[in-house]
């Protein structure tokens, strides 16, 4: 079998939430664990998040912060290349090339361009090309393995479409066509208002709270008064206990709203407890984090420029 190359990303675009935790950057953890002799790259996508965050000073600490969300989780330098978009332009450089040979009526059939068109939004042509770039970032490391939410399976799918066209209209092999890794069971991470958890939508519980910010996102959550289990408490709640466990506390409060609230507090406080304290720490010491995503961008641009020699060779231009 040929060797596992895993890549996935994050925006930064402010604090993560336990929907980005549970539904990507845990099994980014996880598989970095799992599988010593794969190559693991995690990227900080910050020219996905110049899309929103135009802001100096708002993209330098977003970036900085990611970079310890990162290592707090447990993404360890020694066995993953952590880096930064930005500096590996060979990505910006293969887009540019991918956008050649896609078509503008493909792209409108992308699920984030059709939902920022639907609500009339002005749409810059960095979101138009999103898919473009996305596909670029996977397909330069020749990547296998993408694990990411449900919300990303779309792009994945276009990447191996943007792949297949490629070796088709140059007649190669260059690249291989990645295959999407989503978790069951948090395909699709809901908030505290029921919906998918996003900040667009103001309502997550950010992955690094306080405790007095998972209290007051808590005790927001939307409950209504139609049945025994309150159905946006219990489905937080089974992200981190089993449905087992659920069962005996749901079955002895059943209707008792505050009690289960409560009980979802404690549990969320002594998960996150520990990568609290872990990025705590690390926040001590921002040049080692400066400096492991400077050795991060020497190795991504290695193997991201070796691969755009090859891409460059096969269209003509070397
Ligand atoms: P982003 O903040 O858009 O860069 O997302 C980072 C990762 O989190 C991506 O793989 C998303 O698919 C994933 N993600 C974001 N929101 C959710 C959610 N509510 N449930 C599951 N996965 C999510």
């Amino acid at each position: 079998m040929s060797k596992k190359i895993i890549l996935s990303g994050v925006k930064p675009t402010g604090r993560p939430h336990i929907g980005n935790y549970f539904g990507a950057m845990k099994q980014m953890v996880d598989l970095q664990n799992q599988f010593a002799d794969a190559e693991k790259f995690f990227m900080i996508a910050d020219y996905h998040a110049l899309n929103l965050i135009q802001s100096k000073e708002e993209m330098a600490q977003f970036t900085l912060d990611l970079a310890l969300d990162y290592l707090a989780i447990g993404i360890d330098p020694k066995q993953s290349t952590l880096f930064k978009q930005s500096d590996v332009s060979a990505h910006t450089e293969l887009a540019w090339i991918f956008n050649t040979i896609t078509t503008m009526p493909y792209l409108m059939r992308a699920h984030a361009f059709k939902d920022a068109e639907a609500k009339n939004k002005e749409i810059n042509v960095g979101t138009f090309d999103y898919p473009i770039l996305m596909a670029a970032d996977i397909l330069l490391y020749d990547t296998t393995l993408v694990p990411v939410g449900q919300d990303q399976k779309q792009h994945v799918e276009y990447s191996r479409d943007i792949a297949q066209k490629f070796n088709n209209v140059f007649n190669t092999e260059t690249f291989n066509l990645p295959e999407p890794l989503i978790m069951k069971g948090v395909e699709i991470v809901s908030g505290t208002n029921g919906q998918k958890m996003s900040k667009s939508y103001n309502n997550t519980i950010p992955l690094f709270a306080t405790r007095e910010e998972i209290t007051k996102a808590v005790m927001g959550i939307v409950t209504d008064s139609s049945g025994d289990v309150p159905v946006n408490v219990y489905n937080i709640h089974k992200l981190i206990k089993s449905e087992t466990e659920l069962k005996e506390i749901y079955d002895k409060n059943k209707g008792k709203y505050k009690i289960l609230k409560e009980t979802l507090i404690e549990d969320l406080d002594t998960m996150i407890k520990p990568l609290r304290k872990r990025r705590a720490e690390l926040e001590k010491n921002t040049e080692e984090i400066k400096a492991i995503l400077a050795d991060g961008a020497i190795k991504a641009k290695t193997k991201a420029n070796a691969k755009l020699l090859t891409i460059k060779k096969n269209i003509g231009v070397l």
